[in-house]
């Protein structure tokens, strides 16, 4: 927790629970995958973090956005954020969106069919296009796999009928994963994503422009390699597979930029056991699945977790969130250690939940609101 928070935490005492975002770590992160990674341009993933002071942050430091519904563009848009410096990066768009979108003067778009492909030729006449590849999501805790992208061969045939539908055919993108702790998962990626280029080559097509997409980690529970690391094995596969001629590049990262600047505050509603000899102690929160930690499904993301108590005796806890479904319960399988002193009423702390957290509540299930959120 950086100084800032824990004292805005302090002297505020804001009612619980709540996200409080230190903006100040938006720009570090931000600043360090540049400097990693300079030959990029850093699209933020909006869907991440979309708190107005994130976006104003990151307009200013120079950022690109990748936003994924009309929604996020709209909301760019408000905030000053030129068109030219959004992607429309869903693979799945109502076709009035795009028709929006290309009215604000959007003109990059990404899809991953032909139903897509003939939405956009449609609605965004002569735009550029990339086309998303299907990526298994090996060594990711949140993969994206399955959902999104297609073969080589399917992104070629598509590919090559651009032109003829009015379409420019820009590039490829790619996720290999959100939270991906292997760097080396964009090698397969870029293997692949070099195969199509050569097979469009052949046929008269240059693309331009790699999407390597997010996946870069936030520090939870697990300790990850710094974005130097994932810098150099990204830049390695790229040279080896492409050489010196390297197309333009795109990072969007969202987690990467967004985990690690905001902590979730809680508080304990209760604390029980299930029999009187029970050695484990069930402790429910008032923050759960729906409340904003909804990436707790099937435990993949761990949270690191802190308390007012820190220091004192620990002992094994299930913990769980207020609302009466069966499913809110955080974490069971993978056993947290907490104070054996904690009581009901006690605060306690997620680190690096500034990405995919306060956005993710639901507006009201149970009759509990949806958790506020402080940028400082
Ligand atoms: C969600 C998303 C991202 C951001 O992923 P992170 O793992 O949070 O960095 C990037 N690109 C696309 C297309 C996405 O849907």
């Amino acid at each position: 927790m950086t100084p800032k928070i824990a004292c805005f935490l302090a002297e505020r005492k804001p009612e619980t629970p709540c996200l409080v975002v230190d903006l100040d770590v938006i720009t570090e992160n931000f600043e360090s995958l540049r400097q990693a990674l300079p030959l990029a341009d850093i699209y933020y993933a909006v869907k991440a973090n979309p708190a107005r002071p994130v976006l104003e942050r990151l307009r200013r430091l120079g950022s690109c956005f990748d936003t994924a519904s009309i929604y996020e563009i709209e909301r760019c848009l408000d905030l000053d954020i030129p068109a030219s410096r959004m992607s429309f990066g869903s693979t799945i768009k109502k076709e009035p969106d795009i028709a929006r979108a290309y009215a604000a003067g959007i003109d990059l778009y990404a899809f991953d069919s032909s139903a897509e492909l003939e939405k956009i030729s449609r609605a965004a006449p002569g735009a550029r296009v990339f086309c998303r590849l299907l990526m298994d999501g090996v060594g990711a805790d949140w993969p994206l796999s399955r959902k999104f992208g297609c073969d080589v061969d399917m992104a070629r045939d598509m590919m090559l009928r651009c032109p003829s539908i009015g379409l420019q055919p820009w590039g490829v993108s790619f996720h290999v994963g959100s939270q991906q702790t292997d760097p080396g998962q964009w090698e397969t990626a870029v293997s692949k994503t070099l195969t199509l280029f050569t097979a469009l080559r052949e046929v008269g097509i240059d693309l331009k422009m790699i999407n390597l997409g997010g996946g870069f980690p936030a520090r939870y529970s697990m300790e990850v390699p710094d974005d130097r690391t994932y810098a150099d094995a990204i830049m390695s596969t790229l040279t080896r597979h492409f050489g010196n001629a390297l197309p333009q590049l795109i990072v969007e990262p969202g987690r990467g930029i967004a985990g690690d600047a905001g902590v979730i505050q809680a508080e304990i509603v209760l604390i029980s056991c299930k029999s009187h000899n029970d050695p484990v102690r069930w402790v429910f929160l008032d923050v759960g699945k729906f409340g904003g930690l909804p990436e707790t499904a099937d435990e993949a993301i761990k949270y690191r977790i802190t308390s007012c108590r820190d220091g004192d005796p620990t002992g094994p806890v299930i913990l769980a969130g207020p609302t009466c479904d069966e499913v809110d319960v955080l974490y069971e399988n993978y056993k947290y250690y907490l104070p054996l002193s904690l009581k009901v009423g006690d605060k306690i702390e997620f680190l690096s939940a500034g990405a995919y957290t306060s956005t993710c509540a639901s507006v009201g299930f149970n009759g509990f609101p949806p958790m506020k959120e402080y940028c400082i």
